[in-house]
């Protein structure tokens, strides 16, 4: 069923793990009435895409849409989703990429909303299977705009977040692009409670996080940024506040100033008695 890495999914393949991914994104609360779309591409030209105005959870093979990679109809009976042109685009930005998940997960949508990227290392998993998730500025669904607003995160992550809009993963094959909008939605599902319900949330430090990037890399996974990790932060903060000091040098200088006018003083104080 998995293709190895490099190799394509035949037709039948690739329609047959589009429904059962629809099947998985709407059983998850991933998708609402009609949203969502999922690709895969199936060779150089060629990919396999959901329909417009269709339930993800109920799609069946005979639904499907095959398009080249200008978005033209090569078989298929319905409209392909206007929101496939963001598909084609990763395509075209990221040779690489194999398969492409769109879907409007509640708690990552929110993220979205609220224009916060996921990027706090707190989770492992997320680092190195997912990586950072940067919000790209909000664009008119169905038009150029979209398309153009994520062209500049498809080759260095593995997902980005549609401003008020929703999520946009993609991967080698259509499992890996899945797997990505679950930790997604699952990583933001932690930063909610961790932030903002339970109000504490431990970063990894950056000896950490730069373990699990070096595990990343030997996967052979070379996108999702860097996470900021604890003593970076803390770094950063000390650097805002102000020395007390400019230098030991000045630190002597006040020290010998204020020996030398107490020792003024008890002297005038012993004159004054004498
Ligand atoms: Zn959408």
């Amino acid at each position: 069923m998995l293709t190895q890495d490099g190799a394509y999914y035949s037709d039948f393949e690739a329609k047959k793990m589009i429904c059962e991914m629809g099947r998985r994104m709407y059983m998850k609360n991933f998708v609402a009435a009609n949203d969502g779309n999922i690709t895969i591409k199936t060779g150089p030209n060629t990919i396999w895409a959901t329909p417009t105005g269709v339930s993800k959870g109920f799609m069946t093979p005979d639904m499907l849409v095959k398009l080249d990679m200008k978005g033209n109809v090569l078989a298929g009976n319905r409209k392909p989703s206007s929101e496939i042109k963001m598909h084609l685009r990763v395509y075209e930005e990221n040779p690489g990429v194999k398969a492409v998940t769109h879907a409007h997960p509640p708690v990552a949508t929110s993220f979205a909303i609220a224009g916060i990227d996921l990027d706090q290392a707190v989770s492992p998993e997320a680092v190195v299977i997912l990586g950072t998730v940067p919000v790209a500025p909000y664009a008119t669904p169905g038009t150029q705009e979209v398309p153009d607003s994520i062209a500049p995160y498809c080759k260095d992550y593995n997902a980005v977040l549609l401003a008020n809009h929703g999520a946009l993963t993609w991967g080698k094959d259509i499992i890996e692009a899945y797997y990505r909008l679950e930790s997604l939605e699952h990583y933001a599902l932690m930063l909610m409670y961790s932030n903002r319900i339970i109000e504490q949330a431990n970063e990894l430090n950056c000896n950490q996080v730069s373990d699990l990037i070096a595990i990343r890399k030997k996967m052979g996974i070379h996108s999702g940024g860097t996470p900021g990790c604890k003593s970076e932060r803390k770094e950063m903060t000390s650097k805002k506040q102000q020395p007390l000091f400019a230098s030991e040098a000045d630190k002597e200088q006040l020290i010998q100033q204020i020996v030398a006018k107490v020792t003024e003083q008890v002297l005038q104080k012993l004159q004054l008695k004498g």
